[in-house]
């Protein structure tokens, strides 16, 4: 059953010769009620402002317009341009193309006071680098209400990590602090046109409202100072934040290592340095 009354996705791709190019990070999602169920992950968007990231040829951003968004994507991929224009023209008024690097987006800026939803089928080469960058947006609660994002798996599992696992890092610590995550579902590599070697999870994050005091850009040095030498003893990974010196200050043993550590000892380090 299709959700809209456009053409097949496989019918716009091939009719704007959309060859995906993996230096973008393009694995298409082809299957509109797929891209309809993770649209729904985000809750109700009737009236609600979504912001997406690399559109595409536009499956997920029709699912986000058949629900009801209004939607603002951004798309570096000027190949991509005309077929969402298309789209655009389904859904008079309701869909805003920005053309051009999702990194270099001031997202706040283009939410324009809304609370919006960030919805997205992120390229997994950029993925990272902008939920980083979400999760130390300032002020806090920040200009969107929740995420709702598309990753390879094994990066789902860092968002979601808690101390003592082996995903645990910088992404879990900064994810937990400010925000409620979880994995929703899973995607198998055949949905995505062409498929990926590894499994996909879809990922909602949810800002807190009161997350514990602290300076998120210094959260942000000593996580990556502690877990860029992750089997190293602390007082030796963040030697240049303050070391054993610091360490002894908030009361966390010195030997100890970067994934022993809880949110709650991260912040407190944090705090001191
Ligand atoms: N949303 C589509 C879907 O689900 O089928 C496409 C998802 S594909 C994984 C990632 C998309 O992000 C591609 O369309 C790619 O061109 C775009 N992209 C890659 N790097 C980008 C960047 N830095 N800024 C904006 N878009 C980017």
């Amino acid at each position: 059953m299709s959700i809209d009354s456009l053409p097949p996705l496989r019918e716009v791709i091939d009719r704007h010769d959309l060859m995906a190019k993996k230096s973008l990070g393009q694995n298409f999602l082809l299957d509109l009620n797929l891209t309809a169920k993770i649209a729904r992950q985000a809750g109700d968007l009737e009236g609600k402002t979504v912001i997406e990231v690399g559109p595409g040829p536009g499956g997920l951003t029709r699912a986000l317009l058949a629900q009801g968004a209004n939607v603002i994507a951004i798309e570096r991929d000027e190949r991509c341009l005309a077929a969402l224009e298309e789209i655009s023209g389904h859904y008079p008024g309701r869909l805003r193309v920005i053309a051009g690097d999702a990194l270099d987006a001031d997202f706040a800026t283009l939410a324009a006071g809304d609370k919006v939803k960030i919805i997205a089928n992120l390229p997994y080469n950029v993925g990272t680098q902008l939920l980083i960058g979400w999760l130390l947006s300032e002020p806090w609660p920040p200009f969107y209400e929740s995420l709702t994002l598309m990753f390879q798996r094994e990066v789902a599992e860092r968002i979601v990590a808690r101390p003592g696992s082996e995903a645990y890092g910088r992404l879990g610590v900064l994810s937990g602090w400010r925000t409620e995550a979880r994995i929703t579902f899973d995607v198998p590599p055949q949905a995505f046109t062409p498929p990926p070697k590894v499994t996909s999870s879809v990922v909602h994050l949810i800002p807190r409202n009161a997350p514990l005091p602290c300076d998120a850009a210094t959260l942000g040095r000593v996580t990556q100072a502690a877990f860029g030498q992750r089997r190293k003893m602390l007082r030796q990974s963040i030697k240049s934040l303050g070391g054993e010196g610091l360490l002894v200050k908030v009361g966390i043993d010195p030997t100890r290592r970067a994934e022993t550590l809880s949110i709650e000892e991260f912040v407190a380090l944090a705090n001191a340095v």
